[in-house]
């Protein structure tokens, strides 16, 4: 394997992005393109098979020992078919593995995206050597992935993982995914500038208002944090709120499967101390016991936008080690 390349793709619903890279992680070369989903299914794939092409392009053919896709869910991780992704519009029951197999005759492995940041981050990341971590991506949605015992934890179906959508308020805001109360619909981004419009609507005073020159449709989690950062106490205690409901929601992670670390990803989370203080304060408050948390470290993700990239080469990599997080995995390699 020393010495073998991957290809790592990340299927996004704005960019399609893939990268050649090594054993250890490191991209060697890497290209993007804009995934353009409403065009449908035919044309998508012609553009992640472009992108790939450049890849392989860049290396001698057979040093390349697989190629590795990440993609919204719901999806079936053994088959790599694309069950209905919500970002991809026309995408249902995609085989997106069998194609790409019959394309490139090399063993294709698909994943949830937000699943194999969590595997990214374990083997390149926040938590190397790790057997029990959760990895949460708190941006427009929140997402996750469960390793328990060195395992990605996947479910009897592949559907395991949905760390956003586990309810923290029983007659809480309705969720985009039909549930009520959904921690994505109180914490992820969009709840945040939610939060920031009501109460300007309210007639506090923000400096947010003036970032976005007082059009409050322009209002993000962004602008948010731009404000939280310069000190406005009203985005502080917006950023307080949204930890306080991610921190409601760890302690129900760790009372479930008791891991020894939590990385936190996504571009909420870029907001640092601001949302990981109220974050392990609420913990520290909430978990039932002491060492449910004194031993388990809350972190910021370190793998940044190449999360998805890293998951999709980290996935291939499994194919070395026996599928310790997969197993019964077709790997195309029996
Ligand atoms: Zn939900």
């Amino acid at each position: 394997m020393v010495g073998k390349l991957i290809v790592g793709v990340d299927l996004g619903g704005t960019q399609i992005r893939a990268a050649l890279a090594d054993g250890e992680g490191r991209i060697i070369h890497r290209t993007s393109c804009l995934t353009l989903a409403e065009e449908g299914p035919g044309r998508v794939m012609g553009r992640i098979k472009g992108a790939i092409y450049k890849m392989m392009g860049a290396t001698d053919r057979g040093q390349v020992q697989g190629i590795g896709i990440v993609a919204p869910g719901p999806l079936d991780p053994w088959k790599g078919v694309i069950m209905d992704a919500p970002n991809l519009p026309g995408w249902k029951k995609v085989p997106l593995k069998d194609l790409m197999e019959e394309e490139f005759g090399l063993p294709v492995l698909v994943g949830n995206d937000a699943n194999l940041a969590a595997l990214a981050e374990q083997r390149f990341g926040a938590g190397q050597g790790i057997a029990d971590l959760i990895y949460i991506t708190v941006s427009t949605g929140i997402g996750g992935g469960i390793i328990a015992d060195n395992r990605l934890l996947l479910g009897a179906q592949g559907l395991a993982g949905e760390v956003g959508h586990q309810t923290i308020e029983a007659h809480g805001p309705r969720c985009n995914c039909g549930n009520i109360g959904c921690l994505e619909a109180l914490a992820a981004g969009p709840a945040i500038a939610r939060r920031a419009r009501e109460l300007i609507k309210e007639g506090i005073e923000t400096a947010i208002t003036d970032l976005v020159g007082g059009d409050l449709d322009e209002i993000t989690a962004r602008e948010v944090n731009q404000a939280a950062q310069a000190g406005d106490p009203i985005a502080i205690e917006i950023f307080r709120q949204a930890g306080f409901y991610i921190g409601v929601g760890i302690v129900n992670l760790l009372h479930l499967f008791n891991p020894s670390l939590i990385v936190i990803g996504g571009s909420v989370a870029k907001a640092g101390d601001l949302l990981f203080e109220p974050i392990r304060a609420t913990v520290r408050e909430r978990a039932m016991a002491s060492y449910y948390w004194e031993n388990t470290p809350i972190v910021p993700a370190t793998l940044g936008d190449d999360v998805g990239l890293l998951g999709a080469v980290a996935l291939v990599l499994l194919l070395e080690h026996n599928s310790e997080y997969f197993d019964g995995l077709s790997t195309g390699l029996e």
